[in-house]
């Protein structure tokens, strides 16, 4: 069924009975040709441009829980591609790409808005990094404006432009930066890949892997052994686990990352803005709620549940460029389990197994790369060669020194 603003009508006249569910819900086959494991953002944009872009059959996506129940349906929605490396900036302005043609492509509402990401200066040396960032994202195709504290003033008159320890004293802006809707992403991704035939298996968690002469074949699962002629692990916070059980040790570590939502405000926040002297970002949603975080709680966890200090350390940071903050109630808080790298970045890659791939290591910033990362596992999966863009992130970058470490930050995970 496809969707429009005629159906919306006929429907609406006709009592809402021509809905369809946007995806069947199909037992497990007892094989595939690729299965995927993990119902979030990145293994569900996977299955759809494996089946969409490369024509590949017979896949199926494997979720333990429900589709978006994972990062992909608790981040704070920023999409962005102010990026300085070159082994990210060309990636992301890829994805943001993607992300512009999104809705036409999936036939489905995601709430794409490019209402623009400012990113505050706050001192002299600040400035010269945002601009020579600015400048690798011009080189790489993307927008990138420099904007003085006057402009700032006009757009964001509520911003504490004096604030004698952290004074605003301009700001990097992406004008096509913004959010999106995220669970409307695994939904949009979901309908597009189940309609060109992909299995997604909902409640089916992976326990374990058929290895066969040193080869994955199949997976383990809570209904039954799976076999699979390609494996591909798409989990996010929980890559340490599902990998541990093919005996890989990653680098990558995991950690709880809070987000935050107000009550309903009226519109004061046109964009969305970031603290460049400490880690705050904010925007509001279409139902008012001023929606920010912060940093991660800074101790491994897999426990989708955040503490305390840090809720006061974000709300500092809110507080110290943006005081009405203060004033606003919250609503509600929540966690998500973050896959964060040695360096920061992430890797997609075959793995030392033949038949078993991997994405994961995507420490704060995966939704964005949402589109792109689906695009180049895809191609990874059903060409065997890495996509142009993505060329840089392999495990083999931590054994041969070739870090992406966008902050500078050292292997330190929860630094990045
Ligand atoms: C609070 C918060 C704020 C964030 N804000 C932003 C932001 O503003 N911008 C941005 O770009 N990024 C942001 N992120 C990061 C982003 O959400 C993640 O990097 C990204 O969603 C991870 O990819 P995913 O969607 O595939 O993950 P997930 O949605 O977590 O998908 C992984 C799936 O794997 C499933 N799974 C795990 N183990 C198994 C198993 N054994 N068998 C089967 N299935 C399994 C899980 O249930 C889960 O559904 C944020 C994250 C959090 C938590």
């Amino acid at each position: 069924m496809r969707y429009s603003g005629l159906r919306v009508i006929k429907e609406a006249l006709t009592g809402h009975k021509g809905w369809k569910p946007a995806w069947r819900d199909p037992e497990p086959q007892p094989s595939y040709d690729i299965v995927i494991i993990g119902g979030g953002g990145h293994g569900l944009a996977t299955a759809y441009y494996l089946a969409k872009v490369y024509g590949q059959k017979r896949i199926a996506v494997l979720e333990k829980g429900w589709i978006g129940g994972g990062n992909v349906g608790r981040n704070t929605t920023i999409i962005r591609s102010n990026y300085l490396l070159d082994g990210n900036e060309p990636f992301y302005e890829f994805s943001l790409k993607l992300w512009e043609g999104l809705e036409q492509e999936l036939n489905y509402n995601a709430m794409v808005s490019q209402r623009g990401i400012l990113n505050l200066i706050h001192t002299d040396a600040q400035r010269d990094a945002f601009i020579r960032r600015g400048n690798a994202m011009l080189l790489n195709g993307a927008d990138a404006d420099l904007l003085t504290t006057a402009q700032i003033k006009q757009r964001y008159p509520f911003l504490n432009t004096d604030n004698a320890r952290f004074p605003i004293k301009g700001g990097l802006a992406q004008h096509r930066g913004g959010t999106v809707r995220h669970d409307a992403v695994a939904w949009g991704y979901a309908r597009g890949a189940d309609q060109l035939g992909v299995d997604i298996i909902q409640n089916c968690e992976v326990t374990g892997f058929v290895m066969e002469n040193g080869a994955c074949t199949g997976v383990e699962t809570s209904r039954g052994v799976i076999k699979a002629g390609k494996v591909a692990s798409c989990v996010a916070g929980s890559s340490s686990r599902v990998m541990e059980k093919a005996g890989m040790r990653l680098p990558i570590e995991s950690h709880v990352l809070q987000a935050f939502v107000s009550e309903g405000l009226k519109p004061v926040l046109p964009g969305v803005i970031t603290f460049g002297a400490g880690h705050f970002y904010c925007s509001q949603s279409d139902k008012g709620g001023l929606v920010f975080g912060g940093d991660i709680d800074g101790y491994n966890s897999y426990a989708q549940r955040g503490n305390l200090p840090v809720v006061e350390d974000v709300c500092e940071g809110g507080m110290a460029i943006f005081p009405m903050l203060g004033r606003a109630r919250l609503l509600r808080m929540w966690g998500g389990i973050m896959d964060m790298s040695m360096d920061g970045s992430p890797i997609i890659d075959r793995t030392h197994i033949d038949g078993l791939f991997f994405n994961g290591g995507w420490c704060y910033g995966g939704f964005k790369a949402t589109p792109a990362s689906g695009y180049v596992y895809a191609h990874l999966l059903a060409t065997g060669e890495p996509h142009p863009t993505a060329t840089a992130y392999r495990f083999d970058r931590f054994n041969r020194g070739l870090m992406i470490d966008e902050k500078g930050m050292g292997n330190q995970p929860n630094l990045h």
